[in-house]
């Protein structure tokens, strides 16, 4: 299968490389160092799995249409990337999000209707210019957005196996975007403005009080856009608060770097969600403005 992966980062190197070790024609489109060091000395993987891969690296997206884009930059980026990447999305692509953060796939539906959902519970860093470091193995959801599962959704599904993922398939994926979105929507600026570990939401009572108050505030939003889910948000946050419990979560460690975070992805969007249909969210609008603060003050 002919890949593009766009936005070749952390999560973006570890799936390129993990295809690419199978033997898929895979192209990652990334910034210029990190290209540079993956065509002087391949991409490494470290961590979970350690191996060398050679795959094709540019800054640019070929012109050429291929069978699937993986679409992992982080949500703020999604729209100028598909934008310059419009070109190469021709009438059989795919375009496969596995960002956290909603509004991606919707993106991608201004340039085709083959727009695949994802989520990825695989951790990865880059530790350094053409090396990422796969932090902790997970299991990825795709399926068709927003509903439904095809048979591209199936092969991709068979392929990902193949190269060593744990993957699924799922009729409902906005449900799992949405679900993804809710945890995250707690646990990421909690957890970023006390600054601490998922392990310490889990623990204390304060904190999970108020994770557990801000996922049903979510839940509420999305109830009220029809959203179904695979497994309950509220289920979702304590099984993610377990399994990551020794982690800083990404949001928190954006900050720290002075990047900027997802929030306008994450909680940002459950607030646009609400403000649609009337409702009010001034929990999230709350942890919101607070990671607002707290980003304008590292500028
Ligand atoms: P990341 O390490 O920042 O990788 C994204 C990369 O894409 C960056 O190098 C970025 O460069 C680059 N990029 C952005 N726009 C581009 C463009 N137009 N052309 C080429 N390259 C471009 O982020 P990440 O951690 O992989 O996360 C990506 C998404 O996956 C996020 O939504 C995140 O929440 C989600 N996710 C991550 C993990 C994980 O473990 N890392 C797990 C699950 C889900 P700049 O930094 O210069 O913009």
């Amino acid at each position: 299968m002919k890949i593009y992966v766009l936005g070749a980062g952390s999560i973006g190197s570890l799936f390129g490389a993990l295809l690419t070790r199978i033997g898929e024609d895979v192209t990652l489109i990334g910034r210029k160092e990190h290209v540079e060091a993956i065509n002087n000395n391949g991409l490494m993987v470290v961590g979970v799995e350690e191996f060398t891969v050679y795959p094709r690296a540019v800054t640019e997206t070929p012109p050429e249409p291929p069978d699937l884009i993986i679409l992992a930059t982080k949500s703020y980026s999604s729209a100028y990337a598909l934008q310059c990447a419009k070109e190469s999305i021709g009438e059989n692509t795919w375009i496969l999000s596995i960002q956290n953060g909603l509004g991606n796939e919707d993106e991608a539906l201004k340039y085709t209707k083959n727009v695949l959902g994802g989520i990825t519970t695989n951790g990865a860093t880059l530790e350094r210019w053409g090396v990422v470091r796969w932090t902790g193995k997970g299991i990825t959801i795709i399926g068709n957005y927003p509903k439904g599962k095809g048979e591209f959704a199936e092969r991709l599904v068979a392929l990902f196996k193949k190269a060593g993922l744990e993957a699924e398939i799922s009729e409902s994926i906005a449900g799992w975007k949405w679900a993804k979105a809710i945890v995250n929507s707690a646990i990421n600026p909690i957890g970023a403005i006390m600054e601490v570990k998922n392990g310490d939401i889990l623990e204390n009572d304060y904190l999970l009080t108020l994770a557990m108050e801000v996922v049903k505030e979510g839940c509420q939003v999305a109830t009220q856009w029809g959203i179904e889910f695979d497994m309950h948000p509220m289920e979702l946050l304590i099984e993610t608060l377990k399994r990551t419990r020794e982690n800083y979560n990404s949001m928190l460690q954006d900050i720290r770097r002075g990047k900027m975070t997802e929030i306008d992805f994450i909680n940002g969007k459950i607030i646009e969600y609400s403000e649609e249909i009337g409702l009010k969210t001034p929990l999230n609008f709350a942890l919101w403005s607070l990671v607002k603060a707290k980003e304008s003050q590292t500028k």
